[in-house]
């Protein structure tokens, strides 16, 4: 039994409203008054929360630091995340320079590329490294995630190298689905051990203005909510 993805997302929303709430003094909220700020129901709100536990008091709503603080917790925010960018071009040196990432203990350990002219340079205070050296590097250093910005003909080998440097989850600007890589075992293909933990999120901007053509095309179609 899954938890479904637009949960997932609602509650990263969720946080984003209650980090506002909070820098605002609020200090109660309830499941209507998030409902409204996040568009949804609020029968939406208490189902996506009830997941995961118990987080108010019937009639009474929320404490706004403690829903944050469980929240952070659920989506594993109060700790720290180790990220390798993958591809150091246009899109991964923006990454690397944006410095959002750091207000949730991601940080960037490492950037890895092919290019003669970028391996040896540094962005950001970290080194450019060659692509080959990401599984030596794994043995020192922790990496929980990549962030693959590679071109997409390039990308199933970059995601490759992720897998076989044991980092166990992949977001992938890329707009190439990324496979598994697949053996055969007794007649039957089967996903390989090093992708066995692996999990890809896509991050697909283009489709995000290919959906957002459509519905400016068709703004009536635009009314159901997502569940
Ligand atoms: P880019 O050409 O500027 O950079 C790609 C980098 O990847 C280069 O530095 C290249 O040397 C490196 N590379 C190639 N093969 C590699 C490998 N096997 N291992 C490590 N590094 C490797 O490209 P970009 O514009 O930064 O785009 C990167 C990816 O992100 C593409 O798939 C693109 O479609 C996607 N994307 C880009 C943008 C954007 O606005 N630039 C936005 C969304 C998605």
């Amino acid at each position: 039994t899954g938890i479904p993805t637009a949960t997932i997302s609602r509650l990263v929303t969720y946080l984003r409203i209650l980090e506002g709430l909070e820098a605002q003094e609020v200090s109660r909220t309830s499941s209507s008054d998030l409902a409204e700020r996040a568009g949804v129901t609020a029968f939406q709100v208490r189902k996506d929360l009830a997941y995961f536990g118990r987080f108010g008091t019937r009639g009474m709503g929320y404490t706004v630091p403690i829903l944050k603080r469980e929240l952070m917790r659920v989506l594993g925010l109060n700790q720290t995340w180790n990220v390798v960018i993958v591809g150091v071009g246009r899109l991964g040196q923006a990454i690397a320079n944006y410095p959002g990432a750091s207000d949730y203990q991601f940080q960037y350990v490492g950037l890895f590329d092919v290019s003669p002219e970028l391996v040896g340079t540094q962005v950001r205070g970290l080194p450019v490294r060659h692509v080959e050296d990401l599984r030596n590097f794994t043995r020192t250093t922790r990496v929980d995630m990549g962030f693959l910005a590679v071109p997409p003909e390039r990308a199933q080998d970059a995601a490759q190298s992720l897998a076989d440097a044991g980092v166990r989850g992949i977001l992938n600007f890329a707009p190439t689905v990324i496979q598994p890589r697949t053996l055969e075992r007794s007649g039957q293909q089967e996903i390989s051990d090093e992708w066995r933990a692996v999990i890809v999120e896509n991050v697909d901007f283009l489709a995000g203005m290919k959906r957002l053509a459509f519905y400016i095309l068709n703004p009536h179609l635009n009314a159901v909510p997502e569940e």
